[in-house]
């Protein structure tokens, strides 16, 4: 077992239980293999939507709900979710767990592609934005993120660090990753060098790049 490995077992046995709704459909999705953020991501995400307080939240990628279901328990009351999902059948699941969750009135789940709606959302309208859809569109989405967050909202990316992969030379990834290989270093590269933005990369979980839009 590595350090790293040691370190984040350590870390996760400090992590009080979740809710057992929580707990059962973050299980059910990592038996089906569906992507979700990794237990210590979830934190992290709570405690950045604690200290954000934002009256709205904008997710991308919503898979079963799982996400959305943290932050809204982390946000303050009246803070509307609206988390955008392209596929049918787990945008329906997400739906389902949301009202078994007691949060319908809070969540809005959008069955679209991400590219088509973001054009669509209000200006300066989300305090928080958390990105965890497709990981090769980042970059291209992140000028129509900027449009829609409020001066001083947050913004929050998951999956960033790619494994570990990101730190490699393209030619030490597979040829089949090396799109989103350069994708993922060019957003990270841009949330970094954006004026408008005050960025920095967490390496928790599988890499969070968290950002500031400057008011
Ligand atoms: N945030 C979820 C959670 O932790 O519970 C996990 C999201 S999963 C990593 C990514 C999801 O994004 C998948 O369910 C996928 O179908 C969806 N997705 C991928 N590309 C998308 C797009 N262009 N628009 C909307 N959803 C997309």
């Amino acid at each position: 077992m590595t350090e790293q490995e040691r370190m984040r077992d350590y870390l996760l046995s400090l992590e009080p239980d979740v809710d057992p709704l929580c707990g059962e459909i973050a299980e059910d999705a990592i038996t089906r293999e569906i992507p979700i953020i990794r237990r210590e991501t979830a934190a992290f995400l709570a405690v950045l939507t604690a200290m954000k307080r934002p009256g709205a939240i904008l997710e991308l990628g919503t898979a079963v709900g799982y996400s959305a279901i943290w932050m809204a328990g982390a946000a303050p009351d009246g803070c509307g979710i609206t988390t955008i999902e392209k596929d049918a059948r787990r945008a329906a699941e997400a739906r389902e767990n949301i009202r078994r969750a007691g949060l319908a009135d809070r969540i809005t789940v959008i069955c679209a592609d991400a590219q088509e709606v973001l054009p669509t959302l209000e200006e300066g309208s989300y305090g928080m934005i958390f990105l965890d859809a497709a990981k090769g569109q980042y970059g291209r989405w992140l000028p129509m993120l900027l449009r829609l967050l409020a001066p001083g909202g947050l913004l929050a990316a998951d999956n960033v660090l790619q494994d570990g992969t990101v730190l490699e030379s393209r030619f030490a990834v597979k040829r089949r990753d090396r799109t989103i290989h350069a994708r993922m270093r060019d957003f990270l590269w841009e949330i970094k060098h954006c004026e408008q933005l005050q960025a920095a990369v967490v390496p928790v979980g599988d890499g969070v790049a968290v950002a500031v839009k400057k008011r």
